[in-house]
């Protein structure tokens, strides 16, 4: 039997700071398409990422 949580928390969707626009699946540095925040992947302190805990209700 393999031990599992089932917790997809691997890859949170990051959003933009400003905006909340989903930046998962843009280069890992830039700028918001949304509202031209910029961002850097590298740096937790640029953009925000989806709470695991927050996405039941979804
Ligand atoms: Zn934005």
């Amino acid at each position: 039997m393999k031990a599992s949580t089932g917790a997809p928390d691997l890859d949170a969707d990051a959003r933009c700071a400003a905006c909340e626009y989903i930046l998962t699946g843009l280069p890992s540095s830039g700028t918001c398409p949304e509202c031209g925040r910029g961002f850097d992947l590298a740096d937790a302190s640029t953009f925000l990422t989806d709470d695991p805990f927050m996405r039941w209700c979804y």
